[in-house]
């Protein structure tokens, strides 16, 4: 395989960004508008729970039973990870998410704006509406701390560049077995959405889009399902045991393959484009869309199994499970449900059942 194009590590492109005079906003997962922000001259940099951080200092405040994610990134803000980061935001995806802002905004206090974005669970009107409404919110916010105050035409603008870089975020998943990269490298490439900005992001991805050949890549196809692929070393397991992964649906990349906004209208735009988004638990989709949508993804990339990759204490994940495994089933999917730690090794039982699954679908 051909060795990936330079990716850029996330300090690096923060420390450019600062240094010409630009802000960084540290965001939580897992919706939220990239272009409201770029708009203000802010770079969005998101935070999946940061590799090599001790959870114990996010401890005290949260409760036993909270996910990874949210231990994580709260440990990396106690222990001064998000120094650098101008505001925070955190989009309240899951009652996890909201318990973390509630905690920053009354108890920890950092020395940065804290904005909250409350996510509606539907796509219809009023939802649209709503979600305008709360970007209206966070434009005040940030015309509040930054004495800056985008036009509607500047707004545009940015939309347009983030809804150039989400199609060629689709391209790149469009080709993915044409691309003669390994599982974990289109990862790096795909996840470098968390915080280039859209134009360098569409650079690399018309780089990436050149090296398409016309020989899929071989091993056993699988779907993954999730909200991240962390610990990244499952994509090595998995190339390991023979498989290759031949779609997703991760909370972090296929379930924000965003389509374009059609209002005139910039805040509407961007709420267009989020709710009308693939089906996603944290935007508390049906059931049954969550089902269909998975079923034709199986078919459309000739997966033989899907895996669901689940963070320990997920819930909204968790209350789909048992119904999405169903679906599946009825339609002659296999599947198998991990569970996994953020920032902690895969241990011997994920691997032993993952190497299990993959012997069946074999
Ligand atoms: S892993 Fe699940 S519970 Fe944790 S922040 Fe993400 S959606 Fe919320």
């Amino acid at each position: 395989m051909q060795t990936l194009l330079e990716i850029p590590r996330r300090m690096e492109v923060i420390t450019e960004y600062k240094g010409r005079g630009g802000r960084v906003a540290a965001v939580f997962p897992i919706h939220y508008p990239r272009a409201l922000f770029r708009a203000f001259d802010i770079l969005p940099v998101e935070v999946w729970g940061p590799p090599k951080v001790e959870a114990r200092h996010g401890e005290a405040h949260l409760q036993s039973y909270t996910c990874s994610i949210v231990r994580g990134g709260l440990s990396f803000i106690l222990s001064g990870g998000l120094d650098v980061a101008d505001f925070i935001v955190v989009p309240h995806a899951c009652d996890s998410l909201q318990g973390l802002g509630s905690i920053l905004i009354d108890f920890i206090k950092p020395d940065k704006p804290v904005l909250p974005i409350y996510i509606p669970r539907g796509a219809r009107e009023s939802d649209i509406n709503f979600l305008a409404e709360e970007f209206s919110s966070v434009f005040a916010r940030l015309a509040e701390a930054s004495s800056r105050s985008p036009s509607d035409s500047e707004m545009m603008e940015a939309i347009e560049r983030e809804e150039k870089a989400d199609r060629f975020l689709g391209e790149v998943f469009q080709l993915r077995m044409r691309l003669p990269f390994s599982d974990r490298e289109f990862y790096r490439l795909v996840r470098a959405r968390e915080y280039l900005p859209g134009e360098r992001f569409i650079e690399l991805a018309q780089g990436a889009l050149s090296q398409v050949n016309g020989d899929p890549r071989p091993g056993i196809p699988i779907l993954l399902s999730g909200i991240v692929p962390e610990p990244m070393e499952i994509l090595n397991a998995i190339a390991r045991m023979g498989g290759v992964v031949a779609a997703d649906d991760f909370a972090c990349s296929g379930r924000r393959l965003y389509p374009a906004g059609s209002s005139p209208e910039p805040r509407r735009r961007m709420a267009e484009s989020i709710l009308l988004g693939p089906p996603d638990s944290t935007r508390g989709s049906p059931i049954e869309e969550r089902i269909g949508h998975l079923r034709r993804r199986v078919d459309v990339s000739g997966a033989r199994g899907v895996v669901f990759y689940n963070i320990k204490f997920c819930e909204p994940e968790l209350f789909y499970l048992p119904s999405l495994r169903k679906g599946l089933k009825d339609a002659g999917i296999p599947s198998v449900v991990v569970e996994v730690e953020i920032g902690e090794r895969l241990s011997h039982q994920v691997k032993t059942s993952l190497e299990t699954f993959m012997e069946v679908i074999a």
